[in-house]
């Protein structure tokens, strides 16, 4: 495995992290506001519930009023048994019931202000209200004939504990009564800062008692769904691993065939390559043997010693290299048919250099070699694919082979597209160390090597390649240091 720096870590992990906070955000932000509406839900259920069980309660005090005024003519002041008096062990909010009599006037004065409004509104007043102290008080007065009645109201009491929907130690909805800017607490709740916060205001279905029901509800970030959460960003980073290596494995699968195909490919023009070097080689020698073997025979003739063997080897050997001649022969011409003469495709040079670079990429980047492809004009060659490829694979390889002779900073490879002349021309352009003047005449000999394990046919294979697609391969100096190898096929649609 090899080794990244810190940049390269950066820039391909960076992309990743940033897919992976932006899924998980997206999920736990959805995850946070579904809570959200859960809890707003559950708050507005309770809240409504609470207005609908106050509202019944202070409802009743209104019947009672006008049910003691029905009664009426009431048991005289002072008795024991009037309905007054057992109001209280039916209704335990009602603290006590005051009753004006005709020509009697009320113990204190607000009183008689309310009764006087209830007389005009003909109902229910309400009068003396105290909702701040702890145990919170008003009276509700009612006109009558002959007497009229004022109820001492306990507000704590009012409120329907049996019936109540939250747990009021615990629950964290502060609920209050508010009348005339005093506000009695029914349930404190837990109202901390920061966070969401809900509220209701309803008045109570009351025309004497229309207090108004507040509800708050304080959602602290504590109370966010962390562990949804936190599963989800794992789960994400999970499956983004998961889709990664998958990815890996497809491109590494992908990268494997097209090296095997480059491959072999390579291997079989490079056979092709050897055979064209060994017939060249070999024809010569073969040529020699033939006329001196031809020589000795018509020398033997004269000898009268050992002639007829003589005579027979000497036959046998023009025989042999005469069959030496014509294999060498065969192989040449098969190599010959394996070069395609006429290129049957369009090919985009363009493409052709974004494949070999792919393919190539593990080795640029273990080298540390920054590549540009620089596009100063499309291109559409007619060429044979793969044989393109090969060439640019070929020119390619050997420009990082001879980057590997200089400092990793100062390792740069440029690959330029463009046309001139009817011709698409490619060129690869790298800061190695160069071709040697002397050498450069033989580096597209085959044989030709400099490198050490070096065969010497890749760059003679590319320019075999290269014409039999009608094309050119050229190499010259790039300055003020490196190589430069231009390619010329032609063009696909000539102007
Ligand atoms: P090999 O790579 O096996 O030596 P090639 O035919 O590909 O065979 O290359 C022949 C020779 O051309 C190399 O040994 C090297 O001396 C020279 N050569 C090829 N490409 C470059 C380059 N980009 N920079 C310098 N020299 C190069």
């Amino acid at each position: 495995m090899q080794k990244l720096s810190m940049p390269q870590l950066f820039k391909v992990y960076a992309p990743r992290l940033l897919v992976w906070f932006a899924i998980s955000a997206l999920g736990c932000v959805l995850l946070a506001r579904t809570e959200l509406a859960q809890l707003r839900e559950a708050f507005e259920t309770d809240a409504r519930i609470s207005h609908r069980l106050l509202s019944q309660r202070v409802v009743q005090h209104e019947a009672v009023l006008a049910t003691l005024a029905l009664l009426q003519p009431a048991a005289p002041p002072g008795s024991t048994d009037s309905a007054e008096q057992r109001l209280s062990s039916v209704y335990p909010q009602i603290l006590g019931v005051q009753r004006r009599d005709a020509g009697a006037a009320w113990p204190d004065a607000s009183l008689d202000a309310a009764e006087q409004a209830s007389r005009q509104t003909r109902a229910a007043v309400l009068a003396n209200a105290d909702f701040t102290s702890a145990r919170g008080r008003y009276q509700l007065v009612l006109a009558a004939q002959p007497a009229s009645y004022a109820l001492l109201i306990d507000i704590h009491g009012t409120i329907p504990w049996t019936d109540w929907s939250m747990p009021v130690q615990t629950s964290p909805v502060r609920v209050t009564l508010v009348h005339a800017g005093q506000a009695f607490v029914v349930q404190a709740g837990h109202v901390a800062a920061g966070g969401w916060q809900f509220e209701f205001h309803k008045h109570l279905d009351s025309v004497s008692q229309s207090f108004e029901v507040v509800a708050i509800r304080q959602v602290g970030w504590q109370e966010l769904p962390w562990l949804a959460m936190a599963l989800w960003a794992l789960a994400v980073a999970a499956a983004l691993a998961a889709w990664s290596a998958w990815q890996r494995q497809r491109s590494a699968r992908r990268r494997a065939e097209a090296l095997l195909r480059v491959g072999q490919v390579a291997r079989l023009n490079s056979l092709g390559e050897l055979a064209a070097g060994m017939a060249h080689e070999l024809n010569q020698p073969l040529t020699a043997i033939l006329a001196n073997t031809q020589a000795a025979k018509r020398l033997l003739q004269d000898d009268p010693i050992e002639l007829p063997t003589a005579l027979q080897a000497m036959d046998q050997a023009v025989a042999q290299a005469r069959r030496a001649a014509e294999v060498l022969g065969r192989l040449r011409r098969s190599v010959e048919q394996a070069v395609p003469a006429v290129p049957g495709q369009t090919v985009d040079l363009a493409q052709a250099v974004r494949s070999a670079l792919d393919l190539l990429a593990p080795e640029c980047q273990r080298r540390g070699v920054a590549t540009a492809v620089h596009i100063d004009q499309p291109a559409l060659v007619l060429a044979e694919r793969v044989a393109l490829e090969q060439i640019v694979h070929n020119l390619i390889t050997n420009a990082l082979q001879a980057l590997d002779a200089v400092p990793a900073s100062e390792r740069q490879l440029a690959i330029h597209i463009g046309a001139a002349k009817c011709m698409g021309v490619l060129r690869v352009v790298d800061t190695g160390p160069g071709i040697a003047p002397d050498t450069l005449p033989h580096v597209f000999e085959p044989f030709f090597t400099t490198r050490e394990g070096g065969l010497g046919l890749g760059l003679s294979l590319c320019e075999t390649l290269a014409s039999g697609m009608g094309g050119q391969l050229s190499a010259q100096a790039n300055m003020p240091r490196g190589a430069i190898f231009v390619l010329t096929l032609p063009l696909a649609s000539r102007p």
